[in-house]
């Protein structure tokens, strides 16, 4: 392609919402083979809601909701939200929280009433030698669904899982489908759990799966699918600032976090993946000068 020809495509792409930040990206576009996309706010709304509450034996629902509630509403992570958001539509608020802690990629941990709580993944309980007892099986049952099962622990023992549900975006099958008609690899890095990613990448037709990842294992993660070939990385999260600048392209949702438009190549203006389609088709267009 001539300067003149990635001038007119780039501003072209502008025009459709599309920016390049760099004039290489429409180029490189067209060498990528794998497109690798964050699960939560890129492939989903990334506004889980509550769906499920299970409680063990001798618990009592509300009670647990109300405990859980108190240490989420110290977090900022969208399960907070979604916990915090059930707990407030049942009056269950106000209880009184010392000594929170947040392990990153695992859950959450505080005091609350002289109890003390943990909320979070599998992995996290394992961590703090919590047995989840039958409640395993009702929380592998919400991952086949897509949902992702979190466990809450008072006072060493489990207590619940709870089942939180993050919708896909109306648009994401359709981009998925086109990218895979353009010859595409599809990927999915997530730090959510193994089974509920799973679940949503066989809804997808996505081809690759990495769950469980730590945030600081996003970039390793992002390497590893390079044996399939150069790659694009889609996120719109602080945690993905990294693999964005990683990436052979990196291609930041505009409704995302300045943290990862100031990290990547190509900034979409829509909040879905329809434009990661109209940036592939528009770099291909102009690398083969077609107006
Ligand atoms: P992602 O951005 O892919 O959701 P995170 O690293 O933010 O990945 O979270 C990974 C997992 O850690 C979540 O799926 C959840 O199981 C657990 N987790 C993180 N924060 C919280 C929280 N505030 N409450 C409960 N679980 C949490
Ligand atoms: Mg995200």
């Amino acid at each position: 392609a001539t300067p003149t020809s990635i001038m007119v495509g780039t501003g072209r792409a502008a025009e459709m919402g599309v920016l390049f930040r760099k004039g290489d990206a429409l180029q490189m576009l067209q060498e990528a083979r794998v497109v690798a996309l964050d699960k939560t706010g890129t492939l989903t709304e990334g506004r889980p809601e509550l769906t499920d509450l299970i409680v063990a034996d001798g618990f009592d629902e509300d009670e647990v909701l109300g405990l859980v509630a108190a240490v989420e509403a110290q977090s900022e992570h969208p399960i907070a939200e979604a916990i915090t958001r059930a707990a407030a539509s049942k009056g269950l608020t106000g209880a009184a929280v010392e000594a929170f802690t947040s392990v990153t990629g695992y859950g959450v941990e505080a005091k609350v009433e002289g109890r003390h709580i943990l909320v979070g993944a599998d992995r996290f309980m394992t961590r703090e030698g919590i047995d989840l007892g039958a409640l395993e099986g009702s929380g592998d049952s919400l991952g086949l669904k897509g949902r992702t099962p979190l466990y809450a622990a008072i006072d060493g023992k489990v207590a619940a899982v709870i089942g939180v549900s993050d919708p896909v975006k109306p648009t994401t099958p359709a981009a998925i489908a086109a990218l895979h008609d353009l010859g595409l690899r599809v990927a999915m890095i997530t730090g959510d759990n193994q089974g509920t990613a799973d679940a949503i990448a066989q809804d997808l037709g996505i081809d690759i799966v990495v769950a469980e990842v730590l945030p600081e294992g996003k970039v390793t993660a992002l390497e590893d699918l390079r044996t399939h070939g150069k790659l694009a990385f889609v996120g719109d999260g602080i945690n993905d600032a990294p693999a964005l600048a990683t990436a052979d392209v990196g291609i930041a949702i505009g409704t995302g976090t300045d943290v990862a438009i100031e990290a990547a190549d190509v900034v979409l203006m829509s909040g879905d993946l329809t434009g990661v389609v109209n940036a592939f088709d528009i770099s291909s267009r102009t690398m083969r000068n077609i107006r």
